[in-house]
């Protein structure tokens, strides 16, 4: 007897086998190709699961079998590759593959929808419409216009119609003369054309032959480029003798709001079909996105994290840009790295990756070394720019105003009186991290978190940047009624403040995720930057992403002590990338400019060596003290964590689940211990953290706790989640 083997929504990391639907003739049963959608009944409703596979023999005694409600479409709407590679990171990540499988598909496909047929609505001449005597219209001059157009080209889109000054009405009239009737207009298969390329220099065209000799089978390379070496133009090449072969082609980058130039030179450079992904899109637009991409007629799919998961037709290159970017990693949920699914993924679909970064991932260059993966390098600027030295202040008893320090707001000063532009890095949005009551000690915390609540000045607001929870900005100490609320630290919108009073006649540009919420702002700011005024820019992060600010002459890191003491094992590796990335903003070829870092521990070795080696030589000893201490990239990791309202059993919860494990060899096992954050939105949160010798190892202690987690009895709202390779610990 045949059964269905399904991936159901739902939190359990097991299969579910239905018998099948009892409207589909048994003859067929056997032949159904796994990936596609099923009604199924689950407790006591009906969800959308995925078919995994038609089984002979089960496990479920017969009278509890149920059957499957319905097959939703005869061909599976994930195809072979995406399917395996869901079934791949599902085991993998040891994550429940009901909750997979969905990610290949578009939101609005996961529930019981209908594909929407690609192409747009369209009309052409009925039957009756085409034996239609010359003069049948002539007294309805518009409608024999229509008649007249459909005639000569065939069917016609509602668009174009409309564009030629034929409206709804007059298609309606024809229509309920039943002279025309609609049709679907499939999209044209275009070919796409590649515009000519810069001139390579002798690195870039070395990396672009072997790309483009990679192509066709599985390789992956990294491209270790300084910043505006020219990484991207390589790409593009790379992408072009892809689409020669007539393959697509897969592009990841970490964010696509914050870089609309990249989107702008993809689209400047070839004339094809090119459709991002991105957390903005409406549901719609996704759909056609993913349809146009799993069809073949989308060249080049762009987009972040989750588009690894969208199916391609004919993929036949994978760029994953800024490799390194922390956003590439989920931290909820399915806790999945974007860059180790899409080398994977290009492993199943055959065809080459290329990890591209200035500051590669300590686990990359460790893959490269190792000889698993290709070094392409471009050490130089393209156009020749240099990079620009970097420099520390010692701000121990300096008076500082609004975060500078008076070196730095004299180097600003002369910065901007030589007509350059300067960047100021603040890792801290909001006006102070801090509110605290000067008379009884009193600070603002968030209820829900063990953490402070930040203090947004302009929206006279306290928000809480772990849970969200915002609160009004109180007039007066709850605690004693004092009216003297100090704020403590800097922020970017204080420093935004500051340093307009402190440079009254320059434009000051604040780029955080406040500012920068809405989706034009970045390239609005881009675009006014580039116009190359003097100005200043000060924010967070978001600054060290992508752009290129050649005029900026002088960056300024107002906090590096921000970054210099971080208690995660990654957090000298985030120093050094970091620092490297912001500092390579700068620059052009006749002035390389400076970068100032300001700290109170001038003398620290992470900060010495920023000075005097450049980013592979950071890494290369970070590397050696990794493999000292065993951690990854030469180490393996995984944490269990935990979180529930009720600490204790959340911890407890932890222990059971250790003590399960027994004392397995070669693996250590730390915990469990509160996390970074103890508390978040009410919950309280414990982990366990694994270390293991060797991949195997882990893989065998991970499914003794899985195994175990999932036999404990579960109190009340106790979650518990795995994380594979985690990066946050
Ligand atoms: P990356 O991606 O490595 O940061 P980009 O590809 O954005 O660098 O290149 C930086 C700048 O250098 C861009 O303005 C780009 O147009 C220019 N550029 C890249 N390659 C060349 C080249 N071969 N000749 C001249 N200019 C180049
Ligand atoms: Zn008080
Ligand atoms: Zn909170």
């Amino acid at each position: 007897m045949s059964l269905l083997r399904v991936a159901v929504p739902s939190p359990l990391h097991r299969l579910f086998d239905y018998l099948p639907p009892a409207d589909l003739p048994a003859e067929s049963v056997a032949g159904l190709a796994p990936g596609s959608r099923l009604r199924v009944p689950f407790g006591r409703r009906d969800v959308i699961g995925i078919l995994v596979a038609v089984v002979d023999e089960t496990e479920v005694p017969q009278d509890k079998l149920k059957p499957a409600k319905a097959l939703l479409e005869d061909s599976p709407l994930i195809p072979p590759t995406m399917f395996a590679l869901c079934q791949w990171a599902a085991n993998y990540y040891l994550h429940p593959p009901g909750e997979v499988f969905p990610l290949a598909l578009p939101t609005r496909l996961r529930g019981d929808r209908p594909l929407m047929p690609l192409g747009e609505p369209a009309w052409q001449l009925s039957t009756r419409g085409l034996g239609l005597a010359d003069d049948a219209l002539k007294r309805s001059p518009k409608q024999a216009l229509a008649i007249e157009k459909l005639r000569r080209e065939g069917p016609v889109s509602t668009a174009a119609l409309s564009e030629a000054g034929i409206s709804r009405a007059v298609l309606k009239s024809l229509a309920d003369k039943q002279l025309i009737k609609t049709l679907n207009l499939a999209p044209k298969r275009v070919a796409p054309i590649g515009h000519q390329g810069l001139d390579l220099n002798t690195e870039q065209e070395l990396a672009v032959v072997a790309i483009t000799q990679a192509l066709g089978e599985f390789s992956c390379s990294l491209l270790q480029g300084v910043t505006g070496s020219g990484k991207t133009e390589v790409y593009l090449q790379g992408i072009a003798a892809c689409l020669e072969r007539g393959q697509q082609a897969l592009v990841l980058i970490p964010e696509i709001g914050l870089t609309p130039q990249t989107l702008k030179r993809f689209q400047l450079r070839f004339n094809a079909t090119i459709v991002s992904l991105h957390s903005g899109l409406a549901d719609q637009e996704r759909e056609k996105a993913w349809s146009l991409a799993r069809e073949g007629l989308a060249h080049i799919v762009i987009g972040t994290r989750s588009a690894v998961f969208t199916p391609l037709a004919n993929c036949g290159l994978v760029v994953v840009d800024e490799e390194h970017d922390s956003s590439y990693k989920q931290q909820d949920g399915f806790r999945y790295s974007a860059r180790d699914v899409a080398i994977k993924r290009a492993q199943l679909e055959e065809c080459p990756v290329v990890l591209g970064s200035a500051t590669p991932s300590l686990e990359s260059l460790h893959n490269a070394a190792s000889g698993r993966y290709h070094q392409l390098v471009l050490s130089q600027r393209a156009g020749g720019a240099n990079l620009p030295a970097l420099q520390a202040i010692d701000v121990r008893g300096q008076s500082l105003r609004g975060g500078l320090s008076p070196p730095l707001e004299q180097a600003v000063g002369q910065a901007l009186a030589a007509g350059g532009q300067v960047l100021l890095f603040l890792n801290r949005r909001g006006y102070a991290p801090t509110l605290q009551c000067h008379d009884c000690g009193w600070i603002a915390q968030c209820t829900a978190c063990e953490s402070r609540m930040t203090v947004h000045r302009r929206q006279r607001r306290l928000r809480c940047h772990h849970c969200g929870a915002a609160a009004a900005l109180p007039q007066q100490c709850p605690s004693c009624k004092s009216r003297t609320l100090l704020t403590n630290g800097l922020g970017t919108e204080q420093a935004e403040e500051t340093l307009a009073a402190q440079f009254p006649n320059t434009p000051i540009y604040r780029v955080d995720s406040d500012s920068m919420a809405n989706a034009g702002a970045m390239q609005a700011l881009l675009d006014t930057v580039a116009s190359g005024e003097p100005c200043i820019l000060v924010g967070t992060q978001m600054l060290s992403k992508g752009h290129h600010f050649p005029r900026v002459t002088l960056v300024g890191v107002i906090d590096a002590d921000a970054l210099l003491f971080s208690a995660d094992f990654r957090g000298e590796e985030r120093m050094a990338q970091m620092i490297t990335q912001v500092a390579g903003r700068a620059g052009r070829s006749d002035d390389p400019g400076r970068v100032l870092l300001q700290t109170h521990h001038p003398d620290h070795p992470m900060l010495s060596a920023l000075m005097t080696q450049n980013y592979a030589e950071q890494a290369k000893q970070l590397l050696e003290m990794r493999s000292e201490n065993g951690l990854p990239p030469l180490g393996y990791l995984f944490m269990l964590r935990c979180d529930s309202a009720d600490g204790a059993a959340a911890e407890q919860f932890l222990h059971s689940v250790r003590r399960a494990a027994g004392n397995p060899q070669g693996i250590t096992l730390i915990g469990p211990l509160p996390s970074a954050l103890p508390r978040r939105a009410g919950k309280f949160r414990f982990q366990l953290m694994v270390l293991a010798n060797s991949r195997a190892s882990l893989r065998q202690i991970a499914l003794a706790l899985v195994a175990s987690a999932e036999s404990q009895p579960r109190a009340g709202d106790l979650r518990w989640s795995i994380d594979v390779d985690a990066t946050e610990v």
